[in-house]
């Protein structure tokens, strides 16, 4: 069976055809316009595939409350050409298919959970630590999505002493993801995270406060894994010290077998960049088995 998926970034649009073992057949890519330039594109990609249904793994915020008016629509996202607008009600009318929806990020937990390294989990949270800072997360076998959706990178943290950078978020200042996205890391040291590569200071202070929400998430949702991707997380030597900082603030309070092995709790993602689209391929074989 063939299934159109599609990972709707911010940046760019990256289209596929997977089968139900989430092997990607085809894809292509094309960058996040306006709606009416963007949205024939990625139509004209799928329209004679023969898909039996579509999964949109998208940027948000999203509306996701099925009893909604306003179900399917991506809402009050700063990429204003977006704002407000019905992407999928749009798909289903051009394509004429059912079509599963969540969040990026949520997509990228299902691919993980689905093919990936936390196969075998029940209780997950996968983090993307890139433009920004978000996080998806599954209990008890079912994607968390609550009022709306969870938005893991806008919590607060605690500063650490010496660092009075001003944070890079418009709506907190210096929340998770203001702190601690790749923008805010540019703006702090004035380059190119992946020019900081050698500088043991940057990655010091970027780890404390990556572990610092994670302690907060471990605390809060208890995963029995966590998944750490996006652009900055490519930096492999946070690994080590976001484990070992993980483990000093807990501080010994909690004892799970999952928690003896820090190699296998806090890990990168598995599938070479491929989590998200292969999670939306997993949308559109759910929304497909639903509607049977
Ligand atoms: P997006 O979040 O837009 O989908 P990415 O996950 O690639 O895209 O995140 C982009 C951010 O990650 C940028 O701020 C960039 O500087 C940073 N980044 C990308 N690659 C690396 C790298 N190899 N090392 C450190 N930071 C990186
Ligand atoms: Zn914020």
């Amino acid at each position: 069976m063939r299934f159109g998926a599609l990972e709707a970034g911010g940046t760019k649009m990256i289209v596929a055809i997977g089968d139900e073992n989430g092997k990607i057949l085809e894809r292509a890519s094309f960058p996040t316009k306006t709606p009416e330039e963007t949205m024939p594109q990625m139509i004209d990609f799928f329209k004679d595939k023969e898909i039996e249904s579509l999964g949109i793994a998208c940027f948000g915020p999203i509306d996701l409350n099925k009893d909604s008016k306003t179900y399917g629509y991506i809402t009050s996202t700063p990429k204003l050409d977006w704002k407000n607008y019905d992407i999928v009600g749009a798909f289903k009318k051009a394509l004429n298919v059912p079509v599963g929806f969540d969040t990026d990020v949520n997509g990228s937990l299902l691919g993980e959970i689905t093919w990936g390294c936390a196969k075998d989990k029940t209780d997950a949270l996968y983090l993307t630590i890139g433009t920004g800072i978000g996080g998806g997360v599954m209990t008890n076998g079912k994607l968390l999505h609550g009022m709306l959706h969870p938005e893991l990178g806008h919590i607060r943290l605690a500063k650490v002493p010496g660092d009075d950078y001003a944070g890079k978020c418009p709506y907190h200042g210096t929340c998770f993801e203001g702190l601690a996205a790749g923008p805010a890391i540019e703006e702090r040291w004035g380059k190119k995270a992946v020019e900081l590569a050698d500088r043991d200071e940057v990655w010091e202070l970027e780890s404390e406060y990556i572990a610092q929400a994670l302690s907060s998430f471990i605390l809060t949702l208890s995963p029995q894994i966590i998944i750490l991707g996006g652009g900055v997380m490519h930096q492999m030597q946070l690994f080590p010290l976001i484990r070992e900082k993980v483990v000093k603030q807990l501080n010994g309070y909690l004892n799970t077998k999952e928690l003896e092995n820090m190699d296998k709790y806090i890990v990168p993602a598995s599938l070479n960049d491929d989590q998200g689209i292969m999670g939306a391929v997993k949308l559109a074989i759910d929304v497909k088995g639903e509607i049977k």
